[in-house]
């Protein structure tokens, strides 16, 4: 494949890689798709491809599936102890660290978000994800059980819970890689890892980096390809656990599946999040915080903060500060250093997107901002974008869009904004802007949404759970609650007299 199409700004290490015709990661082997099939990956901000790459089918499932098995069962994973993991997960970390600037222009160049925050968010927060989940390794443990029955010890094992698939999106592709792999090795549990189909360079590439640092072959397998590829992996009878973080839609497929074969499976899925400005709230903080919840990675973020309200005596004053900031905003492709929001990471997300901006003009919302492309090129543009209304009804206050279209809503009442805010069958995350201490906790418990964001929006990390209510997902990620959906409980009776 010819590099000279691929952005002058790569550095030689990221343009040799992007490049490379990429094969799938079996048993510590790349291999190509056993039917031979390959798709390309593109750069949405130039709608260029950039390089070929493996479509897994069901038999490379099958083969990555039967690897991660052996490397449970029957390798020197299997019996390492916990240090031992530990160690290879922080020797993972520090070679992702080490690779910093090739990992944030390969998430740049495939995703197109602005390689600074590449950096900061993505590849820093990867590495902080690993190092948190090498941190568990030597402190997950079961516990001894004071049973009713005389002379008997009775204790619980916590096991890993085995071959795990899990399936991430494109929005974070190698944050969500983290979230996914740090547990699930922490657990000692071994995996098959479905990168999205739009962003698969740096699943590949932490793959690679994996087998450096010393974790065995078989352990983290890695098969790029499609929808079907993934649902391959989750029809798989060799498979104990699903982990997917995807949209509502698939993820109820994924559900009813692993349902029906009673695999474990956790889903985080997506949003429609409400956030909330209280009258007595620091306004120019409420409306820089709220600005950056819905346009941060150009809105293709679970939990966005997509529908604002605001006191009806303040709307026009926060509604003209956002369109100021959103007219300053400068939208471009990701390799360059000034760019604020990149585009779209692909063309149907792009068609969809446009789609929502039409149905909010067709249905009578009034567009404050953006709409348009607001970059040159062939790329996958959105500017952003702002519509008020005063009905909760509109398609694009009820439905997830994951662009930068925030839909600003007029409330006057805290007990009317709390039941608005909770009319959704979404429960990602909500959030409040005040100053009173009371208001802000009685929001923050009537709100149901498996984050509450108190004066701020999107805080994440390694030790605070997070997952949905409602149709936003099954279970937590993150800390002791995200480590144990990757764990068993076994309880052990012994007879002592
Ligand atoms: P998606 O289809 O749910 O994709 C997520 C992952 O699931 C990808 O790896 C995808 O593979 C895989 N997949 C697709 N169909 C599958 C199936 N039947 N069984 C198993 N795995 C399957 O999401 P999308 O189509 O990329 O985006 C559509 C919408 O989903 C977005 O507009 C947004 O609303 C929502 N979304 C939410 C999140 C989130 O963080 N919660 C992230 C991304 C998208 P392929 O990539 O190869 O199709
Ligand atoms: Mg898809």
């Amino acid at each position: 494949m010819s590099t000279t199409t691929l952005p002058e700004q790569l550095s030689d290490t990221a343009r040799e890689f992007a490049a490379r015709e990429h094969e799938l990661l079996i048993d510590g082997e790349r291999v190509a798709a056993a039917d031979g099939r390959t798709f390309e990956t593109i750069d949405p901000s130039s709608a260029r491809p950039i390089t070929s790459v493996a479509l897994a089918g069901p038999r490379d499932v099958d083969r990555a599936v039967q690897a991660a098995r052996r490397a449970l069962e029957d390798s020197e994973w299997a019996t390492l102890p916990a240090a031992g993991r530990a160690r290879l997960i922080n020797r993972l970390a520090d070679l992702i660290e080490e690779d910093a600037g090739t990992f944030a222009q390969l998430e740049a160049l495939d995703n197109g978000k602005p390689v600074k925050i590449a950096k900061v968010v993505d590849v820093d927060g990867t590495v902080r994800f690993f190092r948190h989940f090498a941190g568990w390794c030597e402190r997950v443990f079961g516990r001894v059980i004071p049973v009713r029955q005389p002379d008997m010890l009775c204790y619980t094992r916590k096991e890993p819970v085995g071959v795990c698939g899990q399936i991430i999106p494109w929005n974070f592709p190698m944050l969500m890689a983290s979230w996914k792999l740090a547990p699930a090795l922490a657990a000692g549990c071994t995996v098959v890892l479905k990168p999205a189909e739009q962003t698969p360079l740096s699943a590949l590439r932490i793959g690679e980096l994996a087998l450096e640092a010393g974790i065995p072959a078989g352990v983290i397998n890695v098969l790029t390809g499609a929808g079907e590829t993934g649902a391959a992996l989750v029809d798989h009878p060799g498979v104990d656990k699903i982990a997917f973080t995807g949209s509502t839609e698939v993820g109820r497929e994924i559900g009813a599946k692993t349902g029906r074969a009673l695999k474990r499976v956790t889903l985080e899925l997506g949003g429609k999040s409400p956030n909330i400005i209280l009258p007595d709230a620091d306004l120019d903080a409420a409306v820089a915080g709220s600005f950056q919840g819905i346009y941060f990675n150009t809105g293709q973020a679970c939990n966005a903060g997509s529908r604002l309200f605001v006191h009806r005596d303040q709307f026009d004053k926060v509604v003209a500060a956002l369109a100021a900031r959103a007219s300053k905003s400068r939208v471009g492709p990701g390799l360059e250093p000034n760019t604020h929001l990149g585009p779209l990471v692909s063309q149907e997300q792009h068609k969809r997107v446009l789609s929502y901006i039409e149905a909010g003009r067709a249905e009578g919302a009034e567009l404050v901002t953006g709409g348009g492309a607001g970059a040159a090129g062939d790329g996958y543009f959105v500017e952003p974008t702002l519509f008020t209304t005063g009905r909760d009804d509109l398609k694009i206050a009820r439905e997830e869009i994951f662009g930068p279209v925030l839909v600003a809503l007029p409330y006057e009442t805290l007990e009317e904004v709390a039941a608005r805010a909770n009319e959704t069958e979404y429960g990602l995350a909500a959030g409040v802007w005040t100053r009173d201490i009371g208001n802000a906790h009685r929001l923050a418990s009537m709100l149901k949404a498996g984050s509450v964001y108190i004066n701020c929006w999107g805080e994440v990390d390694a030790g605070a759970p997070f997952g949905g209510y409602k149709a936003s997902g099954l279970g937590r990620e993150h800390g002791g609650e995200g480590l144990e959906a990757y764990l068993e409980t076994k309880t052990v009776w012994t007879k002592l007299a």
